[in-house]
């Protein structure tokens, strides 16, 4: 369903692969090798390559320079090609909106207030922001979309000589923190309210590079400058030379270049298969079964429900203390009255969890509401240790779960004062460590969503 794809070279032939952007394992398209691409917060470069050189440069740079009045280039001075970076940020953004107290009526001359419910907004999430000053380019966001054109992985070696890769001076974080401002005030702007808390689930962070002629050029006793987008082929934007660019920043801890690399079992070496968003990788040979975790693979454990179809969820078990000690499922219905209702007697004694899908679905919401019932419900169906036969795929992973996980308590806990003591309060670094669970999905709709969602695959036929 990918709309949008990311060109690379094949390690095992040379030619240039095709895979969905954001794939983390993709099959060359030529000879089969199956390579790892990605791996979660890992933030990789992609490239649009110029489609002009600085013959066409030039030309755009006249059309410009026409279309304003001005001058034409005349006797270059300069004719430099640049790389700006933008951060992208996808996910989805989860926001519980403070209530809007509203007036609607007057009774007797006194205002009556109308409480309004808290709100809970689950959005698709893509946000660009520049990596660089964006005044000095007299660019301040990405020329394209970002969906509507091939993105390619260059290495360092295929870059044209003179080109100038401008270092990103803002760190992943700092430019987070700028695109959830964004968000907020967007938000704010819709809703008319702000959001009590807030979540970014199933974020993935890329950079990437806007391709850039800076033509200068002599005016008179004085220089010109004009900038093109080499994307479009067009000018978009001039002014008072001279151009002096220092390329200061502290590029390279912030992102890397694309390295594919075999795709293979941590543990015995044999292959593993593609499955372009999965971060979970059994083995078929050694049995032993891994998640992508920053360069490497870490072993993972899980369970599955005795179903054909099932999801996979991350689940953390919640105790919390204050007078007494709040563990089994029975001590948190007590706790959230009215929240978790209708226990079956069986569930009661057991072990009460946090859960959050791990897998995504096109609509946020229908994943938030999921993730709630599946907290209300607290499920005991009967779990094996063995692999599902068939579900969309693991694509969370555990830190974003966490996330999660605590955006989802928090909501549990809002409505209730007396659990808006500190002893309640959880954090994403508190709760201990994530398991893995194939829960089944008797949800077809949501399976629906889950499949046309871009970046889902199923596993099984
Ligand atoms: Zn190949
Ligand atoms: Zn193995």
């Amino acid at each position: 369903m990918a709309d949008y794809q990311l060109i690379y070279n094949c390690p095992g032939c040379g030619k240039p692969s095709h895979t969905p952007e954001g794939a983390m394992t993709n099959g060359c398209e030529y000879c089969g090798l199956i390579v790892r691409i990605g791996a979660p917060g890992r933030v990789l470069k992609y490239f649009y390559p110029s489609r002009v050189d600085s013959y066409g440069a030039r030309m755009a740079a006249d059309r410009f320079l026409k279309s304003k009045g001005l001058p034409l280039t005349g006797k270059i001075i300069k004719k430099e090609f640049f790389y700006l970076p933008f951060y992208r940020f996808r996910g989805m953004a989860l926001d519980y909106l403070t209530p809007e107290t509203q007036i609607v009526e007057a009774v007797d001359e006194m205002p009556i207030p109308v409480k309004a419910k808290h709100k809970l907004k689950a959005k698709d999430f893509d946000v660009t922001v520049p990596a660089f000053d964006p005044g000095e380019f007299r660019l301040s966001s990405l020329g394209v979309r970002p969906q509507s054109v091939p993105l390619y992985a260059f290495s360092r070696e295929e870059i044209p000589e003179d080109t100038v890769i401008v270092k990103s001076d803002i760190s992943p974080q700092v430019a987070e923190d700028r695109a959830m401002k964004l968000h907020n005030s967007n938000i704010k702007l819709y809703n008319k309210t702000s959001p009590l808390f807030s979540a970014m689930i199933g974020e993935q962070i890329s950079m990437i590079y806007f391709p850039v002629w800076v033509i200068t050029h002599e005016n008179g006793s004085d220089s010109r400058i004009v900038f093109v987008d080499a994307l479009a082929k067009r000018g978009y934007n001039q002014a008072e030379g001279p151009f002096e660019f220092d390329n200061r920043g502290l590029d390279d801890e912030n992102s890397h270049f694309i390295n594919p690399l075999k795709h293979q079992c941590p543990n015995c070496g044999a292959d593993l298969d593609q499955q372009h968003f999965s971060l979970f990788y059994p083995c078929k040979n050694c049995d032993r079964s891994f998640i992508l975790e920053g360069e490497g693979y870490t072993q993972v454990k899980y369970l599955t429900a005795e179903t054909s179809l099932c999801a996979p969820y991350w689940r953390f078990p919640l105790e919390l203390k204050w007078k007494r000690l709040y563990k089994t499922v029975d001590e948190f219905s007590n706790l959230l009255t009215g929240e978790i209702t209708l226990l079956r007697k069986e569930k009661r004694g057991k072990q009460f969890y946090l859960y959050c899908p791990a897998f995504k679905v096109s609509s946020a919401r229908r994943l938030t509401d999921k993730a709630l019932m599946l907290l209300r419900t607290q499920p005991h169906d009967k779990l094996i240790d063995c692999l599902p036969e068939q579900g969309p795929v693991l694509s969370i992973d555990e830190d974003e779960a966490r996330q999660m996980a605590v955006f989802l308590w928090r909501i549990m806990i809002v409505k209730n004062a007396r659990l808006t003591r500190k002893e309640f309060r959880i954090e994403e670094g508190n709760l201990p460590e994530g398991e893995i669970v194939w829960l089944p999905m008797q949800d077809f709709q949501l399976i629906g969503k889950a499949i046309s969602y871009r970046e889902v695959n199923m596993v099984g036929k």
